[in-house]
Formats: structure tokens, sequence, C-alpha cells
């Protein structure tokens, strides 16, 4: 049975409706599940080379691009597939929705690399992809624009298909440069080309409301987000299954944790926004 919203979060939408800035949300790996694309901490999450099984922690990781490049891009390959294989949800749609009723109410910041968002319908404009997009590459030598993938290159990669020289070749750049895969590794920094460090930080300092989806925030910047926001004293709104260290941000009164699916909630919650802000939420 579909359970209510409840009181407390008409009271903060009550608030916000009054208040100023967009109402920004942050996505992790979460929102994804119910598309079929697996998180890093489920079962799948791991990769297997020679006899060995990597964990994603150190699978992606610059210093495991350098030492073996093929093996890394054939575990970017492999997850593409997956995340091309998959379609948007209920929550992806609902975000989308909720874009075009609020305009420039609206950002999102996720941690996503699927494209799920965007494909959704999402803009770019107002969706900061802060761990990149996993459907696009960039040079690895020096810094450069992120490009689409090759079509090419296909995407039917299973787990047990390696590189080979065919692939290796489409991703080059014309002048024989390798490609990497244009995402945030784990011993890389944040920066504002390439996964919009500032637009991040400056919009977590301007939102009126904060939820926070499918993330165990175990990366710097989404946490950072979520102590900008408490400390300005915004509401936060955290939807989980499970409890995550959102839930401990700030004062207690200002976190309300809707324990839970993507699925059961975000439309429901977006639904309401929409209801109480309409297009009037700039
Ligand atoms: P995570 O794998 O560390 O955690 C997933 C979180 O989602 C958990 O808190 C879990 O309780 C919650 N969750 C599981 N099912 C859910 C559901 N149906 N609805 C709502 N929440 C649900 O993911 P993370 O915190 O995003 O961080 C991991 C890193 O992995 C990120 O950097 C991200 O870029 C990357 N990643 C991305 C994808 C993707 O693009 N879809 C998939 C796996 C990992």
């Amino acid at each position: 049975m579909a359970r209510e919203l409840g009181p407390r979060i008409e009271e903060i939408l009550e608030e916000v409706v009054g208040d100023t800035g967009p109402v920004l949300w942050l996505t992790g790996a979460g929102i994804s599940a119910e598309s079929g694309i697996p998180t890093f901490r489920g079962e799948e999450g791991y990769w297997q080379v020679g006899s060995r099984h990597y964990q994603p922690q150190e699978m992606a990781t610059w210093r495991s691009f350098c030492r073996m490049p093929d093996e890394v891009w054939a575990w970017y390959l492999y997850r593409r597939s997956v995340c091309r294989a998959a379609d948007p949800n209920s929550a992806h749609r609902a975000l989308a929705d909720l874009e075009e009723a609020l305009g420039d109410g609206f950002c999102l910041v996720t941690q996503n690399v699927d494209g799920l968002h965007l494909r959704a319908g999402n803009s770019l404009a107002r969706t900061y992809q802060i761990h990149g997009n996993i459907d696009y590459m960039r040079r690895a030598d020096v810094d450069s624009p992120a490009i689409p993938i090759p079509e090419t290159v296909g995407e039917d990669w299973t787990r047990e298909r390696a590189l080979d020289d065919e692939a290796r070749a489409l991703l080059c750049f014309p002048d024989g440069a390798p490609a990497r895969p244009h995402v945030l590794w784990f011993d890389e920094c944040y920066d504002e080309p390439n996964y919009r460090l500032d637009s991040a930080v400056s919009v977590a300092a301007a939102c009126r409301l904060l939820v926070v989806v499918g993330t165990t925030g175990g990366t710097n910047l989404p946490l950072q987000i979520g102590m900008i926001a408490a400390r300005r004293g915004k509401p936060i709104i955290v939807i989980n299954p499970e409890s995550n260290p959102f839930v401990s941000l700030g004062d207690s009164d200002r976190v309300t944790f809707l324990q839970g699916t993507a699925g059961a909630w975000v439309p429901r919650l977006a639904a309401r926004i929409e209801e109480r802000m309409g297009s009037a939420a700039v």
C-alpha cells in the first residue's frame, strides 16, 4: 500500500514555498537500482582480472588505468553496456517532470555516470554529473573536453569480453593519443571543467531544500553539499532503504528520513513539490 508523505513533509513544503533558491536533488546509484543497474555495494560490484577480484575502489583509479588500461577499459565498456540497456525508471521520470515545471527552481547533482537522468529528460544545464558520464571519453594525456565514445565500439560488452585491437584503436584520438573514460576516479580530485565542482558547491549554498536519494555519501563532494545545506539550516529530506550519514547531518529536526526505495518515494514527493511550488519557484 502507498505510504503517505506525512505532516512533516507538508510542514517542510510550507516553509520552502516562502523561501528562494532552487530545490536541489542529490542522487546516487540507488536511484538507478530499479532500472537494473547494480550499485557498487551490490553483489555485482567486483571485477575479475586473471585470478584476482578487484573491488570498484581498486579498479576505478588512475593508478589501475596506468597499470592495466585494457582491463579498466573492458570494465567500463561492460558497465556502459549495462547502462545503455537500462531505461529510466519512475523516479528519473518524476525528476524530469519536476524540472519542466520548476525551471530554474530545480537543480540536480548526480553521482551517477549512467546518463539516465538526461535520457529521462533532465537538461544538461541543470544536471551536474559530478562523477562524469560513462558514455564519454577524453584524452588520457592532457586535459581535453569529453566526447562521446564512438558508436562503433558497440554496446554488447559482456563481463567476459576482453579489449581487442579494434576497440583499442577506437578508444584513441586522431593523433594516436589514448582516451580514458570520462569518470572521476577514486584517486582523483573534483574540478569544474570536467565535474562541475564549483557549480555544485554554489547551488548547495543557494538551495531552499535538499533531497538526497540513493547514496551512501561515501565520497567527499556529496557530503560537502549536505553539510553546506545543513549549516544554512535548510531542510534536508533523505530517501534510502537504509540509513546513511546524511540522516545525521546538522540539527535532527531539519533532516527527514523517508525510508524506502526511490521508486516508492521520489514520484510522490516530486509531484507534491510541483503542486505546492508550480511555475512560481525561481
Ligand atoms: P553506493 O553503491 O555506494 O550506494 C548505493 C545506495 O543506494 C545505498 O545507500 C543503498 O542503500 C541505496 N539504494 C539501494 N537501492 C535503492 C533504491 N531502490 N532506492 C533508493 N536507494 C537505494 O552508491 P553511491 O553512494 O552513489 O556511490 C558510489 C559511486 O559509484 C558513485 O561515485 C557513483 O558514481 C558510482 N556508481 C554509479 C552507478 C550508476 O551510474 N548507476 C552505479 C554504481 C556505482
